[in-house]
């Protein structure tokens, strides 16, 4: 039968594919959506077609099935899970999401009304420190069929196809709710300068965008769904989740749709420290307490993934010494990682955000953001 488990489930799926198909569809005029999503059916297994055939009926009236299809491709499947524990520090940021969206999740009943969620929340701040982390957690821990949008994933040169892409996503996140809509890179979706002939389909894909979450909003602010809405889902557990390292890129109006933002800032001292004793802590190292607590000082300005960066970097410095000799040296006789491993490793793994950079991200916190 189908499920949203079966949807989810790494089993019973292939992986979605690096690329985004890059053949024109057929148009409506040559060839009918039918065809195509039968030549289409052909490259997927018979029972994965089958689950999705059954999806497909679910959908709204007026969502593709090509696109839809195309979509299907970018759920995120539950193989990738990460939960809470596996980031550090972030605490503020992982309350304020459990508020918002993984306990109205797991229990609507009791954010109805005064507490109804928000439909949307915005994560920013600079580039590798845990938005993405963050949301596939929200995802795993409510249970929610995660859909992982990048902004030109939803963008198609070809006329008429963005909206349809869009309508797509949506209408299978109603269909398969609870669901996290992750759109990264928001920034380029909804930004203020994507007018002009050559973005014409970001500029439609955005207002199409637009309108979509605004159906949501409006279910979420208690209007009666209709039987017929209800039959294509629950709209009142559909999320739009989204990242940006570049919120000033965000036009006005789109960003004020946001009723949440939550910065998501570089790790601080403690967190640095939490986050390189996990790294090294089921390495073989001798690293002392002072070694560490050095580490945590010189990584001042390094985001979390910088810092990742610099482990994985030291963590080679022992197989880097052995030369080919590393080809026939057992396992027990490779050295620890010590000390020097990271000193060598901090002259070529440098901090990815400058400090004016940072400052740029601190000053629009202060004006649009919350903290935690
Ligand atoms: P962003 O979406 O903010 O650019 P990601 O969530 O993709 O960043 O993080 C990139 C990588 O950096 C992660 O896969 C992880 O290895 C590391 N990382 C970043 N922030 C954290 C964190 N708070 N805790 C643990 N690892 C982190």
């Amino acid at each position: 039968a189908i499920s949203q488990r079966n949807v989810n489930n790494p089993t019973r799926r292939k992986p979605p594919p690096a690329k985004r198909r890059e053949t024109p569809p057929s148009s409506d005029q040559e060839t009918s959506d039918q065809q195509s999503s039968a030549d289409e059916a052909e490259d997927e297994g018979e029972e994965d077609d089958e689950d999705i055939n059954k999806i497909l009926e679910k959908l709204p009236k007026g969502v593709d099935p090509l696109s839809a299809k195309q979509i299907l491709n970018d759920i995120v499947v539950r193989g990738d899970e990460v939960h809470w524990d596996d980031i550090a520090g972030l605490e503020g940021a992982k309350k304020a999401l459990k508020e918002a969206v993984v306990y109205p999740f797991l229990r609507p009943d009791l954010f109805s009304g005064l507490r109804e969620p928000a439909r949307g929340m915005l994560l920013f701040g600079p580039p590798g420190t845990g938005k993405t982390m963050l949301a596939r957690a929200v995802a795993t821990e409510s249970k929610s069929t995660f859909f992982s949008v990048s902004a030109s994933s939803l963008t198609s040169k070809w006329h008429g196809e963005s909206e349809k892409l869009v309508r797509a996503l949506f209408g299978l996140a109603k269909a398969l709710a609870p669901s996290i809509i992750f759109v990264d890179e928001i920034d380029s979706l909804l930004s203020a300068r994507s007018s002009g002939s050559e973005h014409e389909a970001s500029r439609r894909s955005k207002t199409e965008f637009l309108v979509q979450w605004s159906d949501l909003q409006r279910a979420a602010a208690g209007r009666e769904q209709t039987s017929r809405e209800k039959k294509e889902g629950d709209a009142s557990r559909v999320l739009v989740l989204a990242a940006t390292n570049m919120p000033w890129d965000i036009d006005e109006a789109a960003r004020r749709r946001f009723v949440r933002r939550q910065y998501i800032p570089l790790p601080e001292h403690h967190v640095r420290e939490q986050q390189i004793r996990k790294l090294i802590g089921h390495q073989h190292h001798e690293l002392s307490d002072a070694d560490i607590q050095v580490l945590v000082h010189v990584t001042e300005g390094f985001s979390g993934s910088d810092i990742t960066a610099l482990a994985k970097d030291a963590a080679m410095g022992p197989l880097r010494n052995l030369g080919e000799a590393l080809l026939h040296t057992p396992m027990d006789q490779i050295r620890a990682i010590i000390f020097p491993d990271f000193e060598a490793s901090l002259y070529s793994i440098r901090p990815s955000v400058s400090p004016d950079g940072l400052k740029k991200y601190e000053d629009w916190a202060r004006e649009f953001g919350e903290r935690g």
